[in-house]
């Protein structure tokens, strides 16, 4: 059986769901989205992710043409219909169609698409060697310019930094702020641990508030770890005794070098294993 994507209200074999050429989704990259996992048919972390999206949405002016509790009916609704035990939802809104200017008002009919599959994940060999990235020389959009916050569907600026990450031979590469702090990574929220405390860049460092990332802190936190989140640079990576990435595709893996430095032993440290296997256990629970 084709997947069914839900569109205009409705499940359509993956064929027949279409949108306008002129949705300014497509034109301006302007729309809001969110990337959620499925662990045993359930959603992880349903409510966090829809929260974020409406945030994302009334930050850009977007009105969401359903309620919160429609929306989570039909996510679980798409992902009950392509029977998936575990996977991944895509949900993406759109401004609509519209004239080829850029004028909101002159777009109507929003698109809700929920897209429900499976997933293909990291090699689970990275996991435990832990990854060699690079930082990039694009840096992270400018808060005042394009909040990170808003998981908006323009998302040159991650790409272009993932494409210096693909030409040098790494899955993920580091993202700067304008400040020349440590931001995040092109997909995946960064931390490091150095001397027993877990530190990662504030939310105000111009990053998405990753929804695995919150889980990881509380994790941390109630297995008495000391959380700070406080602005960093590259150098604090550099000398950490141990650091990983964070996100709902990746969900904890380890890095082991950035930019040709050795972290810490150079192999995945004994915190990261432990928070990667209480992580994995939240989602069995
Ligand atoms: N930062 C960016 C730029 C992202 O796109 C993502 C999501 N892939 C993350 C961080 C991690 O967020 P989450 O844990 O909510 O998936």
């Amino acid at each position: 059986m084709s997947l069914q994507v839900y569109i205009d209200g409705k499940l359509l074999p993956k064929e027949e769901a279409k949108i306008s050429v002129f949705d300014h989704g497509l034109l301006y990259g302007d729309g809001v989205f969110e990337g959620i996992r499925v662990y045993g048919k359930k959603v992880f972390l349903m409510q966090e992710h829809i929260d974020r999206l409406y945030e994302s949405a009334l930050a850009i002016r977007l009105e969401i043409p359903l309620s919160k509790e429609e929306m989570i009916n039909a996510v679980n609704e798409t992902v009950a219909a392509n029977g998936i035990e575990d996977g991944y939802v895509r949900l993406v809104i759109t401004r609509g169609a519209g004239s080829l200017g850029l004028d909101i008002r002159r777009t109507s009919n929003p698109q809700v698409i929920i897209i429900a599959d499976n997933i293909s994940l990291y090699d689970p060999q990275l996991y435990i060697d832990g990854l060699k990235i690079i930082t990039a020389a694009t840096i992270r959009n400018h808060p005042a310019a394009l909040s990170s916050r808003v998981k908006s569907l323009n998302y040159l600026n991650n790409i272009l930094a993932k494409i210096e990450g693909t030409d040098a031979g790494c899955i993920e590469a580091l993202m700067l702020n304008h400040k020349g702090e440590v931001a995040e990574c092109t997909g995946d929220n960064i931390f490091i641990i150095k001397n027993g405390v877990l530190k990662t860049p504030p939310v105000d460092a111009g990053i998405l508030e990753g929804i695995t990332r919150n889980a990881v802190i509380k994790l941390a936190e109630e297995s008495g770890i000391k959380v700070e989140q406080s602005p960093f640079t590259r150098h604090d990576i550099f000398v950490a005794d141990e650091c990983f990435l964070t996100g709902s595709a990746a969900e904890v893996i380890p890095v082991v070098a950035l930019d040709g430095r050795e972290i810490g032993t150079g192999k995945p440290g004994p915190i990261t294993k432990d928070l990667n296997e209480k992580f994995k256990q939240l989602t069995r629970s």
